[in-house]
């Protein structure tokens, strides 16, 4: 039986990998994708808004050639972390049912083995499930709720949807790269400038703000969707027009949530956050509802990158205690 399996390899998941190794943990890591694939999944080119000092593994170990660190950099940055440390890392590998209880162990099922394990970390990000429009034409395939590059849609008609920093800045790296671009936006995000309550950063802002005025994007304030066609996309504006525009692709950014269902089916308790639905967990140890299930990273409370490392550090030292007290009654 492993102490600890870790479900994600994000920066949550190899921080507890790293701290669980230090502790003289028996664990694994099994992560579906890649190592760091959230990361890898960030627009191609993208600089990230936080210092090294707030994304590196390992202090004074994230050495990027500007102030702050491309979406390469911190990737390259995640997996040497992985090869120096020879963190155990299965990827490539999705769990899917989770069972059992302190007592016995849990039980991992996985698309590839089973594995028992006496305590178990979630740190599954909040990717998984990205949230949708739910309108005719959503399921055609020129429709994506991800965007990673600009490149195959110079000259072509894109509309970006959201208020977010996410959808901003593709609008803007799409309009950058030749794609004649329409960013549909709802008035109270367009005129958002509170950081804290997620506007678009200045820096992403004053390029947008650039394109708008040399007339190669369009933004439309707008009330919904109303369907997507092969060639075109209606949507009403605030004003109540039906407006359609010409279009080859739409970007649907209107944020993501986490999966939660195998915490349910264990029976973890979950709260509405601030932004979406949270499990409920101790603020120190991070164990939720559910006695040897702990979560951390971007689907709890402590949302952004600098947290996501700095939680397990503070939580496996917990287990480790935990496991022992254990074993020695
Ligand atoms: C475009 C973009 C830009 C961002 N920029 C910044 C920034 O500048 N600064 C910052 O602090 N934050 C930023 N963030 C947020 C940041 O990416 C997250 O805070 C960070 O990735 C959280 O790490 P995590 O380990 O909790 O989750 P993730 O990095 O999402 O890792 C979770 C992992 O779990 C895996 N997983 C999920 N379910 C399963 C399963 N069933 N089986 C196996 N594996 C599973 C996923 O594949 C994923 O690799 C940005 C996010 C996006 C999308």
């Amino acid at each position: 039986m492993l102490d600890l399996l870790i479900i994600g390899a994000g920066p949550a998941g190899l921080s507890a990998a790293d701290a669980a190794a230090q502790q003289g943990l028996d664990y694994l890591v099994i992560e579906k994708g890649t190592i760091a694939n959230t990361i890898r999944l960030y627009p191609v080119g993208r600089t990230l808004f936080s210092t090294p000092n707030e994304l590196e593994m390992r202090e004074a170990t994230l050495r990027p050639l500007c102030e702050k660190p491309t979406r390469d950099e911190l990737l390259t940055h995640n997996i040497h972390f992985v090869l120096e440390k020879d963190l155990k890392v299965n990827t490539d590998e999705r769990v899917v049912d989770v069972s059992g209880d302190v007592e016995q162990g849990f039980f991992i099922t996985t698309d590839r083995a089973e594995y028992h394990a006496a305590r178990v970390l979630f740190a599954i990000g909040a990717m998984d499930i990205p949230r949708r429009l739910n309108v005719p034409g959503e399921e055609l395939s020129k429709v994506h709720h991800l965007f990673v590059e600009p490149y195959p849609y110079v000259r072509k008609d894109a509309l970006v949807v959201g208020g977010g920093n996410s959808a901003a800045e593709a609008a803007l790296f799409l309009s950058e790269e030749g794609a004649r671009t329409t960013l549909a936006i709802w008035r109270d995000d367009w005129e958002n400038r509170d950081p804290k309550a997620g506007a678009m950063k200045h820096w992403v802002r004053t390029p947008l703000e650039a394109e708008i005025d040399a007339g190669r994007l369009r933004v439309v304030l707008y009330k919904h969707v109303d369907e997507i066609g092969e060639k075109d996309v209606t949507l009403t504006t605030e004003t109540g027009e039906s407006l359609t525009l010409p279009n080859d692709v739409v970007f649907v950014l209107v944020g993501s949530d986490a999966d939660l269902t195998m915490l349910k089916s264990l029976g973890v308790k979950t709260e509405a956050g601030k932004l979406t639905e949270v499990p409920v967990y101790e603020t120190e140890t991070f164990e939720t509802t559910v006695r040897g299930i702990y979560v951390a990273g971007h689907f709890t409370h402590a949302r952004h990158i600098k947290a996501a490392i700095d939680v397990p550090r503070q939580i496996v030292p917990h287990i480790a205690k935990d496991l022992a007290l254990m074993s020695s009654r």
